[in-house]
């Protein structure tokens, strides 16, 4: 039902499915934040894959936390991640590159 719903919009709109999920999609940390399971996330940490973008980063400092732990910076010197760099700094979130000690964990489902 969502899928035709978005092929609709994109029809109505003359967009491409691109530009429907630049414009619809929540991204990975608003919805984690959105999401959570507790009461707040003041003070808390959050731990990324990528470095959050702009958008993210507003939401990230407005819930209150106070961390962000990251796997990988891969868009370092995009203008959304420099945005999110000067913000945080501003705000006094605590960045964090996540080194991992071992390059893969292998899970078996078999055995
Ligand atoms: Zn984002």
């Amino acid at each position: 039902m969502l899928i035709v719903f978005l092929i609709s919009i994109c029809a109505y709109y003359k967009l491409t499915p691109l530009l429907l999920s630049i414009i619809t999609v929540v991204h990975a940390e608003v919805n984690a934040i959105l999401n959570k399971c507790s009461s707040s996330v003041r003070g808390a940490t959050i731990y990324v894959a990528l470095f959050p973008c702009n958008e993210c980063s507003k939401v990230i400092i407005q819930s209150g936390i106070r961390e962000v732990v990251y796997l990988n910076d891969f868009y370092h010197d995009t203008d959304a991640c420099k945005a999110s760099r000067i913000m945080f700094k501003m705000a006094g979130v605590k960045l964090r590159q996540y080194k991992p000690e071992r390059e893969e964990i292998l899970i078996d489902f078999e055995s």
